[in-house]
Formats: C-alpha cells, structure tokens, sequence
C-alpha cells in the first residue's frame, strides 16, 4: 500500500473505504436472505453450578453459515443487523427457534438470551420479547435476557422502563461482559438487575494475574451486597473453576463445561447431569 501523501493517496483511501461500504452491502443483503430462509441458527451454552457442574441454565448463541461467505462470526453480524435494521426480525427468529428448544428441557433450567441494546431504546421491544414466547409457551420465569452497556443505550430512561416492565412479568435481566465496556456502577442501582456476568478477559486471567484476581473477587463482594447471582464467563481451566468458588463465585460457563452445541446435544447433557453428584 503507497505511503505516499496527497492527492494518490486519498484516491487509494477512498477506494478502501468503497471496497469496504461493498462488502457490507453484500453480506447485509446475504443477512436479509438467510433470515428470510431461516438459515440463522442457535446454540446452546451450558451455564453451571461451579460446585456440582450441574447445568442451571444455557445461554442462546447465534450461528450464520453462508455458503459463499462460510462461517460468519456474530461479532460480525450481529453489529451489522443493527446497523441496517435487521436486529429486530433476526431476533424474532433467533428468540422463537431458542424458546422453542427451551419448552424440552425440565423447568428447572432457563434460556439465557443476549438482546441488542439497538432494542433496549425501542419501545415496541417488551411487547415482540413477549409475544414470541407467548406465543411459544415459554413462561416468562424460564427466560433471562443478558444486555450490555453502549453508547447506544444513551437513552437511559426508555431503555429503564423496557428492562422494568420485563422484569415485572419475570424476566430476569443479566449485565453482561461486566467490568468491560461501557458497564458503570452507577447502573446496577438504576435498573432491575438480578444477575452479572463477568467478563472473559478477567476470568482468563484469574489464576496468573493478581489485580485480575483483585477485581474478581471486589466485583463479586459488590453482588453479594447487591444481592445479584454472579457467573463467571470464559472458564477454560479446572484452576480457574478452583478459582472461582474459592472466592465465592458459584456460577460459571465456559469451554471446560461445554462449548456452544445444537439443542439435541442439550439434552444429551440434561440426562448425563442427572447422574453427577
Ligand atoms: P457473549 O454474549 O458475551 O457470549 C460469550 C461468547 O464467548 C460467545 O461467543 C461464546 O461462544 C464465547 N465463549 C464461551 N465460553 C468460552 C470460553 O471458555 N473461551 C472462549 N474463548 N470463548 C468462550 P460467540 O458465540 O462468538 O458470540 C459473541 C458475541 O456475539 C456474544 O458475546 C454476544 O454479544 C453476541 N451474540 C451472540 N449471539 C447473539 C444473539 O443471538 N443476539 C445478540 N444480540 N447478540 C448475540
Ligand atoms: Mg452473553
Ligand atoms: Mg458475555
Ligand atoms: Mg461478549
């Protein structure tokens, strides 16, 4: 690529910026497709009491194989249906094919499901939340919705009043990837929060890093005073579990637990779990 400066170099610039404004076009217009198609799918993450191992939960993780884009990552999808208006209906998809495979499980498990904060400034969320697992049959009890803080949800009041009115009626409402981003405390007073997630990038680190392992252990004391369910994410090793518990966290999920899988292989895992002790 050509260093040099001026007028070259714009040009080259904006044949980037061209290429790049393309290839968002064509996988958007791809997206659009596959959601039409009912080709987006969903798997299923176990969330695990850290102590037995026992799933409590699973956690929605969409997929999007294309057959000439391979594999799409959501962090790549995901971002792009919101920016094109698309998050709405992929949603509506994903949250029926979830709730669905939910209805098999035995009632003591919940569907754990990441809703965009796009839809945390939209006030029609709570009523399209509602109607599909109504629709469903999934009560409202057996459904978490994980969110995330973003700029996007500058809007506080609206996105306050969805996250209120869904609690209300049930739900229960995760912080996710906490301690990253844009999570601030002052937060976790304003909304109806029951549990937090905390983010990979501590977890990973907990058993080689020291102020990793200070955080962890300052966010779970700030639960426990909040009275909110703290689950680890990203835990990859039987230290890291070890870990965890010893600094009082009871609730985790990672790739040492089970890894993203189709909802058959969930309830392989259900039966297989009856047998731990
Ligand atoms: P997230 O909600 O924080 O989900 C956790 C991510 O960490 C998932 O990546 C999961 O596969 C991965 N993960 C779980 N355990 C481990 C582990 O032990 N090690 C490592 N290295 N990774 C682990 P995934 O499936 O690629 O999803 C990425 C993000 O995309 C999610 O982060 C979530 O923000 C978003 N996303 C995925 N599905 C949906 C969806 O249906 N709706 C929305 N709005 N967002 C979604
Ligand atoms: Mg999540
Ligand atoms: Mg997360
Ligand atoms: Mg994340």
């Amino acid at each position: 690529r050509s260093k040099r400066r001026g007028h070259g170099q714009v040009t080259l610039y904006s044949v980037d910026i061209a290429e790049e404004m393309k290839r968002a076009t064509q996988l958007e217009q791809a997206l659009r497709r596959a959601v039409i198609a009912d080709e987006v799918d969903v798997l299923f993450q176990p969330i695990v009491d850290l102590r037995t191992g026992v799933p409590i939960g699973f956690e929605a993780l969409a997929r999007w194989y294309d057959d000439e884009l391979g594999q799409v990552s959501p962090a790549t999808f995901i971002p792009l249906a919101e920016e094109r208006g698309i998050i709405v209906s992929l949603t509506d998809v994903l949250l029926k094919k979830a709730a669905r495979a939910a209805l098999s499980w035995p009632h003591d498990k919940y569907l754990s499901f990441n809703l965009s904060s796009v839809q945390l400034v939209d006030p029609a969320t709570h009523g399209r939340i509602m109607a599909v697992i109504g629709e469903v049959g999934l009560e409202p009890a057996r459904l978490g919705l994980e969110i995330t803080e973003t700029a996007v949800m500058a809007d506080a009041a609206i996105a306050n009043n969805i996250i209120d009115r869904l609690h209300a009626e049930g739900v229960s409402i995760s912080l996710d990837d906490f301690g990253t981003g844009q999570s601030s405390l002052g937060r976790l007073r304003e909304i109806s929060l029951d549990k937090v997630k905390v983010d990979r990038a501590f977890v990973s680190e907990i058993t080689r890093d020291r102020p990793s392992e200070h955080i962890v252990k300052a966010i779970i004391a700030l639960c426990d005073g909040l009275d909110l369910e703290v689950i680890a994410e990203g835990i990859e090793t039987v230290e890291q579990a070890a870990k965890l518990l010893q600094l009082g966290c009871v609730f985790g999920q990672g790739y040492l637990y089970g890894k993203p899988m189709p909802a058959g292989d969930v309830e392989d895992l259900i039966r297989a779990s009856e047998h731990y002790t």
